[in-house]
This record gives structure tokens, sequence and C-alpha cells, in this order.
């Protein structure tokens, strides 16, 4: 049985090599002509030798999920849909601007967390993706792009894991592709330049903190347990108070860490609080993701209910209007009502956004083109029961 190539990270690969009796140090020469020079084929490897071009042949490929679709947006905005075999599909979304390319990278086949807004969370939940399926996509995403490290041509300059599922709940995989990603042998990406998003898995944001102190953004959505507690139900596992503990703590260690040279990012301005404490490390903070649903967590006492709630700690927040999707149960807030809401945070001092739509022609909301997954979970079943029962 053949390897991927695509599912190993550096220690990985060099422990592969090892079991087949090759030079680990190998590896490395591999790990830059898969993910660096974006080859195909082994047989495109040109400087090892043709003996060891023909044993590897033999027992590895390099094999990324197929697509299925790939459309771009008047607004540049491109999303491919990935098949990831037994019927799923996955999605993968690059963004644009002028002085960055951001790409949104899946980590699960759905999700089992049932945020209750989102389309993702309304599917089910199939699998996690395996290494190979994560880094798949930005191998994918660099070919379509034309990314050409020899002209330092490098479309994706930042990466989000914020598609379809909780990275935090496949972490070993996760951690792995991001590992790829920061690697200099392969993409060479700033830690600042890759986010993780995660709902609020407690244990593991500190178990990332430890290992790999990317940039952290925690979609909170709600400034209050009794609220969150139905728009988010992984926080009554971890409540709020919880929450914004492991958000202290990891703000400590990622403050703390060395990061290679972020020559060429666009200027930020630095959220409160990261202002006065440590000039000149424009990522040592948390952004909190907050979806605007209309009359359910938009107004302005839930504004200065978040104020209250995070006190302190370094962060900023992205606004995010909601997106609606049939049967949502949920509408958009009002531009008035974000602006209103964005005011109150503004007026404390925090940096806060409010997320543009993009490439809406091509998208509905979040999840929506990989279409129904094979849910292991049942939900829908037991949706259906509570509805013929209510
Ligand atoms: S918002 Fe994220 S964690 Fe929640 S259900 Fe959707 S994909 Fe899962």
């Amino acid at each position: 049985m053949t390897v991927n190539l695509l599912d190993f990270d550096l220690p990985a690969m060099e422990a592969w090599f090892a079991s087949i009796g090759e030079k680990p140090f190998r590896a490395r020469q591999v790990m830059r002509w898969v993910h660096r020079a974006g080859v195909t084929g082994i047989g495109q490897m040109t400087d090892l030798s043709r003996g060891l071009r023909e044993s590897l042949e033999a027992a590895a490929q390099i094999l990324p999920p197929a697509v299925k679709l790939d459309s771009v947006a008047p607004d540049g905005t491109r999303k491919w849909l990935l098949d990831v075999g037994a019927g799923n599909g996955i999605e993968t979304v690059f963004i644009p601007e002028a002085a960055r390319g951001t790409l949104c990278i899946s980590s699960q086949v759905g999700c089992a967390l049932e945020c209750a807004f989102c389309s993702t969370g309304r599917q089910g939940f199939s699998r996690n993706l395996s290494v190979g399926e994560i880094i798949g996509q930005l191998w994918l995403a660099n070919r379509a792009l034309g990314a050409d490290h020899a002209v330092g041509h490098r479309p994706v300059t930042n990466v989000v894991m914020m598609g379809m599922g909780e990275p935090l709940a496949n972490f070993d995989a996760v951690v792995s592709a991001m590992r790829i990603m920061l690697d200099d042998h392969t993409y060479g990406m700033s830690r600042r330049r890759v986010t993780l998003s995660t709902s609020g898995m407690v244990p593991w944001m500190d178990r990332l903190r430890d290992a790999l102190p990317v940039s952290l953004a925690v979609s909170l959505h709600a400034p209050n347990d009794e609220l969150r507690d139905r728009l988010v139900p992984i926080n009554r596992k971890w409540p709020l108070k919880e929450l914004l503990a492991a958000c202290r703590r990891y703000v400590e260690v990622a403050s703390a860490a060395p990061d290679d040279d972020d020559a060429g990012a666009e200027p930020e301005s630095p959220p409160r609080h990261v202002k006065w404490q440590r000039q000149g490390a424009p990522r040592d903070f948390i952004t909190f993701e907050y979806v605007m649903l209309r009359g359910v967590n938009d107004t302005a006492v839930h504004a200065h209910q978040l104020v209250g709630l995070v006190g302190d700690l370094s962060c900023k927040f992205n606004l995010i209007p909601f997106n609606p999707f049939p049967d949502a149960g949920f509408e958009r807030s009002t531009p008035e009502a974000i602006l209103r809401f964005q005011g109150v945070l503004m007026e404390a001092g925090f940096v806060t956004t409010v997320r543009k739509t993009r490439g809406q022609e091509i998208d509905g909301a979040c999840g929506q083109l990989a279409g129904q997954v094979q849910d292991r979970t049942r939900r829908a079943q037991r949706r259906e029961q509570v509805v013929v029962r209510s």
C-alpha cells in the first residue's frame, strides 16, 4: 500500500524515510518538492537519484482531495468544493484583498458542535480530515492560484482554520498541518499569519498554546452564559468564565513565543491593552468573532455586557453579519444595529471590525456548498423526531 506524502509533517516524513531504509535528510528535500515546488509526481523531483525516485514511486504518491467545483465570484473570492469520499464534500475559500490573500481551510467533514446559527452545524458530522486533506487544501490553492516560490509569488499570505468543523476537535491532524504551514522548508508562514478559530474547547486551547501558539480566534457570539448556552452549546461544558481564563493563559504564552520575520505584514492597529503592554507584537491578542443576529445578541445592552466580560484582556472584535440559509431561524442584524454595537465597543477602546460579505454569488452561508454530509451523529433524525413529537 502506498502512503500519501501530503500526510507527513517533517518529523513524520523523516520517520517514514528511516522506515524504508533511506536517509532521514531526504525528508527535507522531498518536503520542499511537495509543498514549495508543488510537484504532482515523484518523477519531477529531479535532484533525487533515479534509483531513489523509482523506489519512492513504488511506495508513495502525492494525493490531494479531488476538486468537484471551482468557482470565482466577481469580487475575486474563489471557492473550491473538494471530494473527500463517501459522497462527502468540504469547502475551501480564497479571499483576495489589496495587501493579502487569505485561505479559509476546513478541518472536519461537517461538525458535531451544533452551533444554532451555523449551516455546517446543522448538517451533522461525518469524520475528521487527515493531515493530507487539510494541508492538501493549501497545496491545491497554491497550484490553482499560480504560486511560484522561485519568483516570490505567494498569493496565499494568510491561513484561517475557520472552514467546516471545529479544528481543536481534530487536534493532532490540525497541528501537524499547521506545522507544515510554518515550516521554512515548505510554506514558511509566520505563526501570526496562521489563525485557528475555536468555539471554545478549553483544554485543547491550553494544548495548542503549549504545542503551537498560532493566532487564536474565539467564536464568542454572546456576552452571557444564558444566551451562549443557546447559541454555542459547547458553552454548557466550558462556560464563559473558563473560556475567558483560557484566553488569558493563551495570550500570556503567545506573547512570549518567538516568531520569525513578519516583514511585509500589513500595518494593523493593535487593540486596546496591547498598546501599552507590548508594542510591536500585533498578534498577541485574541480575536473574538461575534455573529450579528437580529434581536438576539445585537443590542447596545449586549455590547456593554461584552465590554464588561472581556475586561482588560488583550483582544479585538470581528462582527460578522449573519449569512442566512434556509430554515436558519435567525435574521441578519440591521446595518444600524451593527453600527451601534460597533460604536459601543470602539467607545470602550476596542478595535472592532465588521466582516465584509464576500463572494455571495458563489456562496450561501458557509458550509452550504458542501451540501448534506454523511451524518454519523443521527442529528437530522433526532431533530425530525423532536419536530414530529412537538
Ligand atoms: S460554528 Fe464552527 S464549531 Fe459551531 S457548528 Fe459551525 S463549524 Fe461547528
